[in-house]
């Protein structure tokens, strides 16, 4: 028979399969399904990706996509861009989804380049990137305090 056993979960969860079957061919499957108290699939897991073949350990290969893939059609900050890998590519470009991980803001931002290497484009997530993201923000919070301080000083006139 070609039904392949993924494991057998302890006996005391209900939840649990206790027995994953493949079988090849679809009499097969309601046999199996009639006879075995098992889930049957009707596809060999080894088939489609198989871990232990060495080519594959080293380096991670895009068998097939399906559906939406998340570092390319969500927003992603830069670094983490699928379309322009982060270690292939001139971090200054970027793709209509990547934006700015300092500013958290549709890339580029004003600082996106220019800055040499403390240009936003080179920004991803360590712990010096990370503190200047925190500066950011804390000077952002500043300027709008001083902002509202000024209006209210100019609106009251002192
Ligand atoms: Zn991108
Ligand atoms: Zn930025």
């Amino acid at each position: 028979m070609s039904n392949f056993a993924m494991g057998r979960p302890g006996k005391r969860s209900r939840t649990e399969l206790r027995l994953v079957c493949c079988a090849k061919n679809r009499d097969e499957m309601k046999q199996l399904e009639e006879k075995e108290d098992c889930f049957v699939i009707d596809f060999d897991p080894n088939d489609e990706l198989d871990i232990s073949n060495p080519s594959l350990s080293n380096d991670c290969h895009v068998i097939a996509e399906k559906g939406q893939v998340a570092c390319r059609d969500y927003l992603h900050p830069r670094y983490a861009c699928a379309k322009f890998p982060f270690k292939k590519t001139p971090h200054d470009i970027h793709c209509k989804r990547c934006y700015c991980y300092v500013c958290d803001l549709v890339a580029p931002c004003k600082d996106w380049v220019g800055l040499g290497p403390n240009g936003h484009c080179h920004a991803f997530y360590n712990k010096y990137w990370k503190n200047v993201k925190k500066l950011r923000r804390a000077y952002v919070k500043l300027l709008a305090i001083s902002k509202r301080l000024d209006d209210f000083l100019m609106s009251s006139n002192i």
